[in-house]
């Protein structure tokens, strides 16, 4: 490894942070191509633990927390709570699994429960629901993926028992814990029901997948589907720019001193791919496929042919977002092609 990409990593090394007023930092490892670990944080008090996101259920994550729990002085059983920022595998399947044992109580944004009703009918097969359906992808023009799902498919552990949280948290909640008040603020995008939990007096974000560091979050990649995710993420980001400033604690990555800061970054980002789109659109490109084959990928600006097929389908994904944000602002028009895949089009007056 270079030494670029191991500073890139750091955070992922098996230690705790002290992020100082009883907040503690655990990454826990990840068995995920694209990303090595995920942060859990511990708020700890004399009686005990809530933890912001649970990790993965998988054995090496629960062995990971239950030393650095050790660390702290507290064992699994002095979990109290589990404030999970969404229902992504990484962050919500190891309070499942724990809360079996001893008497956690989970807590989960109410908008995720229509994600939650389509993982159970993706995982029994009914409903048809499918992050990577060929519906969807024939929607998006690539039905020449299509043959290569069943490999998608085997990729990635799956978790067959999901179950709902204790609690249904609604937006602008405020979650009392011994130390501080969380409030946990609503921040569709990621998915349709994340939360991010601000402790306004500590000026601390527990930003979960919202806002991350390093990497741009992924965009409406979720069993139940959302066209309006990025018009929604980038509404979200504007959201938590009305916040005060706070350090940013996300769920992939380091600590950095301003969520602020970084969801400039972000903005700018998106503002950047929307032209480009827009642009490839003008250029003829129509499909969202083809509109992804036309634009460079990754901050290393690599060809979407060089791509793993996972990266592919998200980078679609993404493109069919930017499309659906530049139809919403009127940039574009969208028919359906006799093959049923969305075809966007910049308006005659407007070339
Ligand atoms: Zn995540």
């Amino acid at each position: 490894m270079s030494h670029a990409a191991a500073d890139r990593y750091a955070w992922t090394e098996p230690k705790v942070e002290d992020l100082g007023g009883g907040v503690h930092r655990i990454p826990l490892p990840l068995p995920l191509d694209g990303l090595k670990g995920v942060n859990v944080y511990a708020i700890t008090d004399p009686g005990g633990v809530d933890l912001i996101d649970a990790g993965m259920a998988i054995i090496a994550a629960r062995e990971r927390l239950t030393e650095s729990l050790r660390q702290l002085g507290y064992g699994l059983g002095d979990v109290r709570n589990f404030f999970v920022t969404h229902i992504h595998i990484d962050h919500y399947s190891l309070a499942m699994e724990l809360r079996r044992e001893f008497r956690s109580l989970i807590s989960l944004g109410e908008d995720e429960r229509a994600n939650m009703i389509a993982t159970r009918e993706m995982i029994n097969g009914t409903g048809g629901h499918r992050v990577f359906g060929a519906d969807s992808l024939r929607r998006l023009g690539a039905a020449e993926l299509t043959g290569e799902l069943p490999m998608l498919e085997r990729q990635g552990p799956m978790f067959t028992n999901w179950e709902d949280p204790d609690r249904w948290v609604a937006d602008g909640t405020d979650l009392d814990l011994r130390t501080r008040t969380l409030r946990a603020v609503h921040t569709p995008g990621h998915t349709r029901g994340h939360l991010v939990y601000h402790d306004a007096a500590s000026e601390i974000m527990f930003a979960g997948d919202h806002v991350l560091p390093h990497i741009t979050p992924s965009i409406g990649f979720e069993p139940a589907g959302n066209r309006m995710a990025l018009r929604d993420y980038l509404s979200s980001l504007a959201r938590t720019l009305a916040l005060p400033d706070a350090r940013l604690l996300p769920a992939h990555g380091p600590v950095t001193g301003s969520t602020h800061e970084r969801v400039n970054e972000l903005l700018a980002h998106h503002d950047l791919r929307l032209a480009e789109t827009h642009q490839a659109v003008l250029a003829g490109h129509a499909t969202p496929f083809e509109v992804a084959k036309s634009i460079k990928w990754t901050r290393r600006q690599r060809l979407f042919d060089e791509l793993d097929l996972f990266s592919q389908v998200m980078s679609v994904n993404e493109t069919a977002a930017h499309l659906e944000v530049l139809l919403v602002r009127g940039q574009v028009t969208r028919e359906i092609s006799p093959e049923g895949a969305d075809l966007y089009h910049v308006p005659a007056g407007q070339r």
